[in-house]
């Protein structure tokens, strides 16, 4: 711990020319990268691109050599990912280390970049990039990539052990992104999406066990391809065992999954079977959330962890707090059950909304052991900006206290107007506690250098006019696709920010300057362009009312 202390100390009073620690390039001697034997899918690209952006940011080629095949003489060793000599200098540290966690340490005469896993390596050397190098990711593509020159690099000494707040982090619709999601430590160990589906197929069940099956009515109901409008009887012994089961050989295949999804199916259409209406005890709606199948699920679900239990004491079992199960059973849910609790929390601008959302999140902590967040952070939709990275920092925050330890979000990412906001996210998840104003600066005067400033207040004005507008928050999709999405911005609010991204462009001179701001004031010219048409209808519909 004070080994590490002293590492982040040092990082603060690093100053230009500091030669204490560690050489990188300095009097034409450059270090050697050297990397473990097996290195394979991401720990292999992490040496591969310490090397590349090495070399970007100083010209020089850098030697990357397998351990066994390093010698001293070529030059200091930066290893990379599990080598032998990291294995033995941090023995005690990577004991026990969390999967996500990775350690970056800088010795005057070596540095070692290793993560518990090869993905987590790859995190090492990406943190080594950015405090080092000063590399950044702003967004996805070329035009987000910031590589500063340096002539000659020298790191200073310390230990640094970074380790998640939030175990799994995993965003939806952002696939184009490809690496730049990675290099977001954005990477999911939870699953809890729907699965009720593909544990039980009419195609393996239905002839043996039609009673897995739910009855509707008199009928029992044979789902079809793809059909969620169906869930399966929860009332019996033989679907508590045949899910426990799936688990099993889903474990056995793959002993490195932590998690099982036990989420429900995408619809309703449950079970009305004696034996479930036996056990089904409907909770009254609570301002509009519904608890209607909470006793049902949550009793089954229970049964289910205890049956598996025995086999895999600390595997969890992942599922969907959310639709007629949204609300909490009143009994505890089993240990290893992690529900993931949806919400939009984009609208916790609304204080209503966000104390009752809260109210329930915390209801749901004294249930449940261990939980995740699951939010709608678009977004596609939308042709106004959707910044709320505070409301969402507050909300982690509130949601960290609470026994939240995953998060996922559907994002559809607008990059031409949400800016920051990816960027922004994935630092609080993986600590809630950072500093969010000084990411947001560092991102804005490394995107925009010389006109960070107006761009800041551009990006800062989206954000804030999104947590001013008026109305009542909803549960997730409010306002997708929706006119009444362009009078959050007031032709006022508008001629402002357009203002900034004029400045802005007076300001840029470098050439990659321009053509990000560029890449911005093109979407944001449609925004104005629809909201601009959405008041010119107002104006005239109000002329129309004043005739009439
Ligand atoms: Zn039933």
């Amino acid at each position: 711990m004070r080994v590490a202390l002293i590492g982040v100390l040092l990082g603060l009073f690093t100053v230009p020319g500091f030669t204490g620690g560690f050489p990188v390039l300095e009097a034409g001697r450059q270090a050697v990268i050297v990397y473990e034997a097996e290195a394979e899918a991401e720990s292999a690209k992490a040496y591969q691109d310490l090397a590349s952006y090495l070399k970007r940011s100083t010209g020089k080629e850098f030697k990357t050599v397998a351990e066994g095949e390093y010698r001293p003489g070529e030059g200091l060793p930066i290893y990379v990912g599990r080598c032998r000599a990291t294995e033995e200098a941090l023995r005690g540290d990577l004991a026990g280390l969390d999967r996500d966690a990775y350690i970056v340490a800088v010795e005057p005469a070596r540095v070692m970049l290793v993560g518990a896993r090869p993905w987590s390596t790859y995190w090492a050397v990406c943190q080594f990039l950015e405090d080092y190098v000063g590399v950044r990711w702003l967004i996805p593509g070329p035009l987000g990539e910031d590589v500063p020159q340096h002539s000659s690099l020298a790191v200073p000494a310390g230990k640094k052990i970074h380790v998640p707040a939030l175990r799994s982090r995993l965003w939806s619709g952002a696939h184009h992104a490809g690496d730049w999601n990675l290099r977001q430590r954005i990477r999911s160990r939870d699953h809890f999406h729907h699965n009720l589906i593909r544990i039980f197929t009419p195609e393996k069940y239905w002839d043996t066990h039609p009673e897995y099956f739910p009855m509707h009515g008199n009928q029992r109901y044979r789902p079809g391809k793809e059909d969620h409008a169906w869930q399966p009887c929860m009332g019996i012994e033989g679907t508590v065992q045949a899910a426990a089961d799936a688990a099993r050989e889903a474990f056995r295949k793959d002993p490195t999954l932590e998690s099982f999804s036990f989420g429900m199916n995408d619809g309703q259409g449950w079970c009305e079977c004696p034996a479930c209406k036996a056990i089904d005890r409907p909770i009254p709606d609570w301002h509009g959330f519904s608890g209607d199948k909470s006793v049902l699920y949550y009793t089954w679900l229970n049964k289910v962890a205890e049956n598996l239990e025995k086999d895999y004491p600390d595997k969890k079992l992942g599922c969907l707090a959310y639709s007629s199960v949204i609300l909490p059973p009143p009994f505890k849910l089993h240990r290893n059950i992690v529900p993931y609790f949806t919400s939009n929390r984009a609208d916790y601008f609304d204080r209503r909304f966000r104390k009752r959302d809260q109210a329930l999140l915390a209801r749901w902590s004294r249930c449940a052991a261990q939980m995740g967040i699951y939010d709608y952070a678009y977004g596609v939709g939308f042709a106004v900006p959707r910044i709320y990275n505070h409301l969402f920092q507050d909300s982690v925050k509130f949601a960290y206290a609470h026994s939240v330890r995953g998060f996922y979000a559907e994002v559809y990412p607008n990059w031409g107007l949400d800016g920051p906001k990816l960027y922004a996210m994935a630092r609080i998840v993986w600590n809630p506690r950072v500093d969010l104003d000084a990411v947001v600066r560092d991102w804005n005067e490394r995107m925009f250098r010389e006109a960070a400033e107006p761009m800041r207040r551009y990006f800062a004005i989206a954000e804030e006019t999104w947590r001013r507008q008026k109305g009542a928050g909803a549960w997730n999709y409010r306002l997708a696709a929706d006119p009444a999405q362009f009078r959050i911005f007031s032709p006022r609010t508008l001629e402002r920010m357009t203002a900034y991204l004029d400045e802005a462009e007076r300001l840029a001179v470098d050439e990659t300057v321009r053509q990000r701001i560029h890449f911005f004031r093109k979407t944001w010219n449609l925004t104005r362009l629809l909201c601009g048409n959405y008041w010119t209808g107002a104006q005239v519909q109000r002329l129309i009312d004043r005739k009439a």
